[in-house]
């Protein structure tokens, strides 16, 4: 059998499978998944949207087609008897990696201990819980690409100044969208110290240096090589990018900030995106009356290690845990001693943006 007829044979499987289990599940994927994925999502989002629709499912499994701080996120907020499953437990991801509960609280007491205002912290979803965890005891919020300016804000406009973490990229190109003077933004430095230009003491915005090796590498030759060889060209790009790669770009925003400006863009617009490569090659299939082009392809590999084989188990797992109690498979818990105030954290995020909206 070929590999194609092999493909298609699975992916009839897991779709009967999917239908076998009604309403008992859903299926929650990232917009960076494979096309055969998203085919089979009850809804695909950026992270915010994912961890709003979680919170509002009412299936007792959620299967989490994504990463595992997504999955993470999405148990953190399940409501009593929900199960959430991830399709490998080892999608993990670098940022996250970048820092640990207690590497944040070391962090935060270091800028405490040069800043005027209290700090609080800004935790990018992109985290793990016990980083969320700690986002929740000290009084902050967890954000996402599609709100970090919202959650900054509110921060900043209570007198706090914003310890942000874990994507330095993210923070800065926020802080600049907002029109905070770069002398008030600082950076941590591995080893604890804190660089920046003005005098930390009235430091408003203080970056965790982690990054995304996906998205940190385009650059802004790419940008401008790009416009050169097609006219008319726009490039929009990701704020996970470097600054310089931002400010060169003719538009930049979240995941679902790029999907809407492309989507909502006149047929004929021709675009170059920055950002996950499967995420532009579904949008140059699904928009083809625009032309829709990688700005270089970077692929998240942690993204594409979910495929229909591992999705197919999942299912089948909770076929089985349905009809005989037998013990369920790729499911995610968090611990409890965290579960509470990431919940705080999260939840934090979620009216924030409820109520700016
Ligand atoms: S694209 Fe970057 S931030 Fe997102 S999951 Fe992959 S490595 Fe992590």
């Amino acid at each position: 059998m070929s590999e194609a007829s092999d493909a298609a044979r699975l992916a009839g499987e897991t779709r009967a499978l999917r239908e076998e289990l009604g309403a008992s599940v859903v299926i929650a994927a990232h917009h960076y998944q494979r096309p055969e994925i998203v085919a089979l999502a009850d809804f695909v989002g950026d992270s915010f949207m994912l961890a709003r629709e979680a919170s509002r499912a009412k299936a007792e499994f959620i299967v989490l087609a994504g990463v595992r701080f997504m999955a993470e996120s999405a148990a953190i907020l399940a409501q009593e008897g929900q199960k959430v499953l991830i399709p490998d437990p080892a999608a993990g991801c670098p940022m996250a990696d970048m820092i640990d509960g207690p590497g944040a609280e070391a962090a935060l007491e270091a800028i405490a201990a040069v800043c005027e205002a209290p700090v609080v912290p800004v935790t990018y979803m992109n985290s793990y819980a016990d980083v969320k965890s700690f986002t929740g005891a000290a009084g902050g919020s967890i954000c996402t690409s599609s709100n970090a300016a919202t959650i900054v804000d509110y921060h900043l406009s209570r007198g706090r100044a914003v310890f942000f973490l874990p994507d330095r990229n993210l923070g800065q190109n926020t802080a600049a969208a907002m029109g905070i003077p770069e002398e008030r933004v600082f950076t941590l430095r591995k080893g604890g110290k804190i660089e920046g230009l003005g005098d930390p003491k009235a430091g408003r915005i203080f970056l965790w240096d982690g990054w995304c090796h996906v998205h940190t590498n385009f650059t802004v030759a790419e940008v401008l090589g790009a416009r050169k060889r097609y006219p008319g060209l726009r490039v929009i790009v990701h704020p996970e990018c470097e600054r310089e790669v931002v400010a060169a770009a003719d538009a930049s925003g979240s995941t679902e900030a790029i999907y809407k400006a492309i989507r909502e863009s006149p047929a004929g617009s021709r675009w170059a995106v920055g950002t996950e490569g499967s995420f532009v090659s579904r949008m140059a299939a699904e928009f083809p009356d625009k032309e829709v082009m990688h700005l270089r392809v970077a692929t998240c590999f942690n993204m594409s290690r979910i495929g229909l084989s591992n999705l197919h188990a999942s299912l089948a797992s909770i076929k089985a845990f349905r009809a005989s109690r037998s013990p369920l498979c790729f499911r995610v818990d968090v611990a409890e001693e965290h579960r509470r105030l990431a919940s705080a954290a999260l939840r934090s995020m979620l009216d924030i943006v409820e109520a700016r909206t």
